[in-house]
């Protein structure tokens, strides 16, 4: 397949070799070019009640269908993104399209669509325009802030947070739900738990993972079920895998849970296609 008039040996550097020996080190395209050339995609991972297993949320998880690369995670691009400055602008897009597509599921599936579509916030958005870019969001898809939330990452730094709280409090006074992310993982102080107006919160992966058999695990997860009990909101395993993982949830007091076992991230037309064979909210 290497047509190299020149013969020699750049002629057998196919494939993957060729990809990288023609790219330069990072990426030629910020997201920005992403965004005006159309290039992002939504999944929506469903967030399910154990106990009935019905779909109540959908979480919006971005991707990059780059023109060289293929579909890329967040994760390999996220961290440039936040390097240049550029993800309040990504989390604008996200959502503008998660409540635009949220209206969307509620024309198909009315009554019986999930009641919030849930959408990843980073803290340079949080700090910066985050009510300005949710109000907006809502009044172009006509939808009432009751059903949109937004995930904080357990991330954002305490000044973020503090900073921020007068417009998660204008977001809360709207109806918009707020959900502490990955919990567990970062440093936030537990003062702010009882300080931010929270929904819910979700239990990262990382202790998910060891159940049933992981004492550590049990004992944190436990902990965090109460936690949320205590507060008075709900709580959300995240990366649940098995049917073992459920039945540990269960008997720990967490209701609601998204992973592969209970759904995949997918386009929108696949949730529509899979809402339509499953029980409504
Ligand atoms: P997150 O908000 O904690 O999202 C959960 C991640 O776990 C997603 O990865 C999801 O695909 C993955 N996941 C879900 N179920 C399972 C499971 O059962 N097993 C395993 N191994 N993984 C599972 P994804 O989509 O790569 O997103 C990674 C992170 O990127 C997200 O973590 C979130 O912090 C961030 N992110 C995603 N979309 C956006 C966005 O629109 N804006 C911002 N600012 N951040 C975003
Ligand atoms: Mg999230
Ligand atoms: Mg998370
Ligand atoms: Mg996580």
């Amino acid at each position: 397949q290497a047509k190299q008039t020149g013969g020699g040996r750049t002629a057998v550097v196919t494939g993957v070799g060729a990809e990288l020996a023609m790219r330069p080190a990072k990426s030629d395209r910020s997201v920005l070019d992403a965004i005006r050339d159309d290039e992002l995609r939504l999944f929506y991972q469903p967030i399910v009640d154990l106990r009935d297993r019905r779909v109540v949320g959908v979480e919006a998880l971005v991707r990059w269908l780059h023109p060289r690369f293929g579909l890329l995670q967040p994760g390999r691009f996220l961290a440039d993104a936040n390097r240049a400055g550029h993800v309040p602008d990504l989390d604008r897009w996200v959502l503008d399209h998660a409540c635009a597509d949220m209206a969307t599921l509620l024309g198909r599936h009315g009554d019986t669509a999930p009641r919030r579509v849930y959408v990843n916030v980073s803290a340079a958005t949080l700090a910066l325009s985050v009510d300005d870019s949710v109000t907006a969001a809502l009044a172009a898809a006509g939808l009432p802030g009751e059903r949109l939330a937004v995930e904080i990452s357990e991330d954002a730094d305490l000044g973020t947070l503090s900073q921020a709280m007068p417009r998660l409090d204008a977001l809360r006074r709207a109806g918009v739900g707020l959900v502490l992310d990955d919990m567990g993982t970062g440093s936030t102080s537990l003062r702010y738990l009882s300080q931010l107006p929270l929904q819910g919160l979700k239990i990262d992966r990382a202790f998910v993972v060891g159940l049933p058999h992981n004492a550590g695990d049990h004992t944190v997860v436990k902990l965090l079920a109460d936690l949320a009990a205590g507060l008075g909101i709900s709580v959300t395993a995240e990366g649940v895998e098995s049917a073992t993982q459920v039945a540990a949830l269960l008997d720990l007091g967490v209701h609601y849970a998204q992973g592969f076992y209970v759904g995949r991230p997918q386009p929108l037309d696949a949730l529509l296609t899979t809402l339509a064979g499953t029980p409504g909210r």
